[in-house]
């Protein structure tokens, strides 16, 4: 099984992830807890330039994003699912989706297809989606660490409201809870949906 977790900066994803995975092992689960970008050696390299770079052009920062993603998926995530592990994952497309695309202002369409292609189209089984709006996630993330934390709260609200609008698109296959709730909270319904 394949969990992304997805939102904003200072939504909690890193949080719920943890108390999701101490969850599944006291099951007895075999959890493998990763992240985008940065879960390989090559990986981490691409996420410092993406990060403490330079000015990095749009379509290069997608290019780079799909790089890391396509290297995890293919040596990590892949390999885990193929044995029967769960895979919990900090971000996955729809972050590309969303901060390339609709928050670089890309084409969210073609973001999408460069991820379908880096990926060979794997899908998560469940999206968790922590809603949190900009005012939030600024005053939870706290000091700016690397050069994406630095946009304005437009570009914010733009990859909100992209992450919303793809839930909406397969409400099936995401669960929406808003991140300004209690983590016990928002860690019972992720436990509850992951269940069912
Ligand atoms: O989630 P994490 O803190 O590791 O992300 C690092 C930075 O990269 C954050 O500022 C995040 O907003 C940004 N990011 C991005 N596009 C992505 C994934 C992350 O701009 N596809
Ligand atoms: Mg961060």
């Amino acid at each position: 099984m394949f969990i992304a977790f997805e939102g904003g900066d200072g939504a909690g994803k890193t949080t719920q992830i943890q108390l999701l995975r101490d969850r599944l092992v006291a099951a007895g689960r075999e959890v493998v807890v990763t992240r985008e970008p940065g879960g390989t050696a090559l990986g981490q390299e691409i996420r410092n330039v993406l990060l403490h770079g330079d000015h990095v052009a749009p379509r290069a920062e997608a290019l780079l994003f799909a790089a890391d993603r396509a290297h995890h998926v293919a040596t990590v995530v892949r390999p885990a699912l193929e044995r029967g592990a769960i895979v919990l994952q900090d971000r996955y497309m729809d972050s590309s989706i969303a901060y390339q695309g609709a928050g670089r202002e890309l084409d969210p369409a073609e973001v999408k297809r460069l991820s379908l292609w880096a990926t060979e189209d794997l899908l998560p089984d469940l999206t968790v989606l922590l809603d949190v709006t900009p005012e939030v996630g600024r005053a939870r993330r706290g000091e700016v660490h690397d050069r994406l934390e630095r946009e304005a709260d437009d570009f914010h609200t733009r990859v909100r409201e992209h992450y919303l609008a793809l839930a909406a698109t397969d409400p099936g296959r995401y669960l929406v809870v808003d991140a300004a709730l209690p983590a016990e909270q928002i860690a019972a319904l992720v436990a509850q949906e992951v269940q069912s």
